[in-house]
């Protein structure tokens, strides 16, 4: 059985194709939405999804979230007492999802279709293989984010050609697809995006209005204090959504402060973010050739996409509303699942072709003949255009600039700009040619791009054939082979919190981070069904522990709706 896995920055999701169709898979808590949030608890274990997030406030220093916008670069956290990297806090969380889809499909999961947004680099994008790796999952495919959304709604094709526009505004990423579809065919024409925008700037933009009301600056350096006021600004935002005004309301020290906030107050904070939607929108639908008009639906897809805001925002910029029908925050875990199901050949989806293409164009370096006779380094040399359909071959030949030469030095760039200094530099060859016959014809440089998107760089000495490959292993992200094996062993001897318990211990972080939000009276109370709970754990009694969690769970909704009691369970 292949999964698919949406791999989110604030959520992921795991769904398989069964019997014909894309169904999500839950959890140990029964949802199938699991935060992307792991923490290390007081016995040193480790926790994944909603126990972890509720941590988030009370145990900011062992607990990490929001991880994937780091994926591919060499930042770590540390949560008790070691470093992790983003792509083995990713490794965690696919650990978990595959250990629900095991327990529901009651097979071992070692292989899946992971999604990344459509914009993520060459290094983003091995990051999130190899973090697939250490979960001991074979990653099939790297799925573009907005490709996935579209194939669950392709799944229901007409048969007439369709022309759509996802638009996918996650937690921290922002992609934007134009696609084709005709009789089972899937064409993606281009894509495009930001990476370092989603919904959670949204909420930092909330939040910083506590700043604006009052509360000193200093305290942004307190974890705890942070992590209360990203969630008072997260329910402002979904209240928000919800209904027209909201109340972000956040203590520090012994100051409340409380800022109302209304719909046109909000669209106001966020214009700059919604200033940035427009470039990527644009450049994808110049790159397809394709205007408004020619769409005949805009798809939404990403958690962010229930904003009003931005579906206004949407509804102006096509002309019409947006199209309803998939849950966004479901749509890209439900296309993995289609893949998957592409992937093992399931007779339902035997006339589907999904084709992709490439976000970044790459290239290598020249000098330039300068008017004055002068060279000038650095220029850059497109070799494959970005959205160009995967997979691609392409081949340019490098002549050497003097007979003496005796070596070629090839730069490998990705990026738009006209200087490589602008662009990102993936790697770099030297091959050697020796002087001699066909000294001249230099060497063939073949750029391929794969199905993930994944690049490799072969070179060739015209003159011998002789072949040199380049393995691209960008900077700040490269592992030597040593390390990854060493934190691959670290990793396997993690202790991971029971699943089977799970449940409990979520309920338990719930009650604590109520804990320090209330005072007074409900606080009392939570003293009292936390001790009670936490006893009646150590009996290890099955039974009681089940009973005695539902009345838990119900006292804990009761204290969260309103600060007024709830009745004792006896
Ligand atoms: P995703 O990465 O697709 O799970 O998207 C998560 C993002 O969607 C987060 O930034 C959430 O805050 C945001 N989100 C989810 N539900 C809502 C809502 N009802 N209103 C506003 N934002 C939401």
């Amino acid at each position: 059985m292949i999964v698919g896995i949406d791999l989110g920055t604030t959520h992921s999701l795991v769904a398989a194709w069964l019997d014909g169709a894309p169904r999500l898979i839950p959890n140990a808590l029964g949802g199938v939405l699991t935060p992307s949030c792991v923490g290390v608890d007081e016995d040193g274990s480790i926790l994944v999804g909603e126990a972890a997030r509720e941590r988030l406030q009370t145990h900011p220093q062992q607990t990490a979230s929001l991880f994937k916008r780091y994926m591919g670069s060499s930042r770590s956290v540390r949560l008790g007492d070691r470093d992790y990297r983003a792509e083995e806090l990713s490794a965690l969380v696919l650990r978990s999802l595959k250990a629900d889809a095991e327990a529901f499909l009651g097979e071992p999961v070692t292989r899946a279709i992971v999604t990344v947004p459509a914009c993520f680099s060459d290094a983003q994008r091995k990051a999130t293989r190899w973090a697939g790796e250490l979960a001991g999952l074979k990653v099939e495919r790297l799925l573009n984010e907005p490709t996935a959304a579209a194939l669950a709604h392709g799944r229901h094709d007409t048969g007439s050609l369709a022309r759509f526009l996802v638009f996918d505004l996650g937690g921290g990423t922002f992609d934007v697809s134009i696609l084709e579809m005709f009789e089972g065919v899937v064409e993606v024409r281009a894509s495009a995006g930001d990476n370092m925008l989603g919904g959670e700037d949204f909420t930092r933009s909330i939040a910083d209005l506590a700043f604006a009301n009052g509360v000193p600056e200093a305290a942004r350096d307190d974890p705890r204090f942070m992590q209360r006021l990203v969630a008072s600004a997260e329910r402002a935002k979904r209240e928000l959504s919800a209904g027209g005004t909201a109340t972000l309301d956040v203590r520090y020290e012994d100051r409340s402060t409380r800022v109302a906030i209304d719909a046109a107050a909000f669209e106001k904070l966020a214009q700059p973010l919604l200033n940035r939607l427009w470039r990527p929108i644009e450049r994808a639908m110049r790159d397809a050739r394709i205007r408004a008009a020619d769409l005949d639906s805009v798809v939404l897809a990403g958690g962010a996409t229930r904003m009003p805001v931005i579906r206004a925002l949407a509804t102006r910029m096509f002309g019409r509303f947006p199209a309803v029908g998939h849950n966004p925050d479901q749509v890209v875990a439900m296309g993995a699942a289609v893949q998957a199901g592409m992937k093992m050949k399931d007779k339902a989806l035997d006339e589907m072709v999904m084709t992709d293409v490439c976000a970044y164009t790459v290239g290598t370096d020249v000098v330039r003949q300068l008017d004055d006779g002068s060279q000038a380094p650095g220029f850059f040399v497109p070799v494959i255009q970005r959205n160009t359909a995967v997979p691609v071959s392409r081949v340019e030949r490098f002549s050497p600039a003097t007979p003496e030469q005796k070596q070629i030095r090839i730069g490998i760039y990705q990026g738009e700009s006209r200087m490589v200094r602008d662009n990102i530099t993936l790697g770099e060859l030297t091959i050697p040619i020796l002087p001699g016959p066909g000294h001249g014809d230099g060497v063939d440089v073949r750029f391929t791009y794969d199905v993930n998107d994944l690049l490799e760089v072969e070179v060739s000495v015209v003159a011998s054939g002789e072949v040199r490959r380049l393995v691209i292993e960008s900077g700040e992200a490269h592992m030597p082979a040593e390390e990854i094996a060493r934190r691959l062993q670290a990793l396997s001897i993690l202790k991971i919190h029971p699943r089977d318990t799970l449940e409990y211990r979520t309920l338990l972080a719930r009650a604590e981070r109520l804990y320090e939000q209330f005072l007074g009276e409900p606080r009392e109370r939570l003293g009292r069904v936390i001790l009670r709970f936490e006893q009646v754990l150590a009996t290890q009694d099955q039974r009681l522990i089940v009973r005695d969690a539902v009345a838990f769970r119900e006292s804990l909704q009761a204290i969260e709706r309103d600060d007024r009691f709830a009745p004792d369970p006896a």
